[in-house]
């Protein structure tokens, strides 16, 4: 037994279940036990007494210590689920988030599938973005920009893994990756740092163990998104869109910026919490 009276190694998937969930929280527990043990979600209840092997309850043990110390799952593992694929994820990168699938499907509503495209990612850090956009249009020419050559290292590879032969990196702050090429695009994304400077949850879960570049511009939180707003004009083709990702009470802030910025058909997207997440425009000049 444990200190705290558990069974330091439960011996069937049941009681491993009943184990993992009364110390960690039940989906990061579920994901756990499912990768520990390789078995399907959910056949701990079905087949509750199938028993587990020591190297398995070894694996779990360790995993689940890790977790209770803060860990993020996404770097137990070494990958997360976004957008149905696999990506690989470092402390180099952010850990890619259910909110930002409603940027790749905002920007994929726009975006036509039966002619080649010019797609722009800012900041694309594990690549989640970009790769998603390239994996469901082929045809779409995809660029993507960081400042980290870290964050470029997890991305190329991520887009290799997963057969994205049409994302081409480039490495700088944001339009000035690009350097003098006057390509244009007909969609610019981007889920730039944007939590204000000394916001309670930049020290509070995942975050803790995320690079602090990808998550706050500091000051008010707006600044990535005023660079990008204010340059995508020079980037966009006639008719192009731009689609950011914002904090939940930033939705008005942003929409003034496109607003200003000349941006018409401003569209807003909410986040699987019901959060006004994304919002974008079309330039028409
Ligand atoms: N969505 C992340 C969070 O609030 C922040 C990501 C970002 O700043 N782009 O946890």
């Amino acid at each position: 037994m444990s200190r705290d009276g558990e069974p330091a190694c439960p011996a069937s998937l049941g009681e491993a279940w009943d184990w993992a969930r009364r110390q960690i929280d039940a989906i990061d527990a579920r994901v756990l036990l499912r990768e520990a043990s390789a078995c399907s979600n959910g056949r701990w209840i079905s087949h509750g007494e199938t028993p587990i092997t020591p190297g398995q309850c070894a694996q779990l043990t360790a995993w689940v210590a890790r977790r209770k110390a803060g860990e993020p799952v996404a770097h137990i593992l070494g990958w997360r689920e976004f957008h149905g694929h696999r990506f690989a994820v470092t402390r180099d990168v952010l850990i890619p988030r259910p909110d930002t699938e409603t940027l790749v499907d905002a920007g994929l509503a726009v975006l036509p599938a039966d002619r080649p495209t010019r797609v722009l990612d800012l900041g694309t850090g594990s690549g989640c973005i970009a790769i998603s956009i390239a994996v469901a249009r082929p045809l779409a020419a995809v660029v993507a920009t960081d400042a980290s050559d870290a964050a470029l290292g997890v991305a190329s590879a991520n887009a290799a893994a997963l057969g994205a032969g049409n994302v081409r990196f480039l490495k700088g702050d944001w339009y000035a990756a690009l350097g003098a090429d006057p390509t244009r695009f007909d969609l610019i994304v981007s889920n730039p740092p944007y939590i204000a400077t000394g916001d309670a949850h930049l020290t509070d879960g995942d975050l803790r163990f995320e690079p602090m570049g990808a998550l706050s511009p500091g000051g008010d939180g707006l600044d990535a998104l005023r660079a990008i707003i204010a340059g995508a004009p020079a980037h966009l083709t006639s008719g192009g869109w731009l689609m950011v990702e914002h904090g939940w009470d930033q939705g008005g802030a942003v929409r003034a910026l496109l607003n200003a910025a000349g941006f018409e058909d401003l569209v807003d997207h909410h986040d699987l919490g019901g959060n006004h997440r994304v919002s974008g425009g079309r330039w028409r000049r």
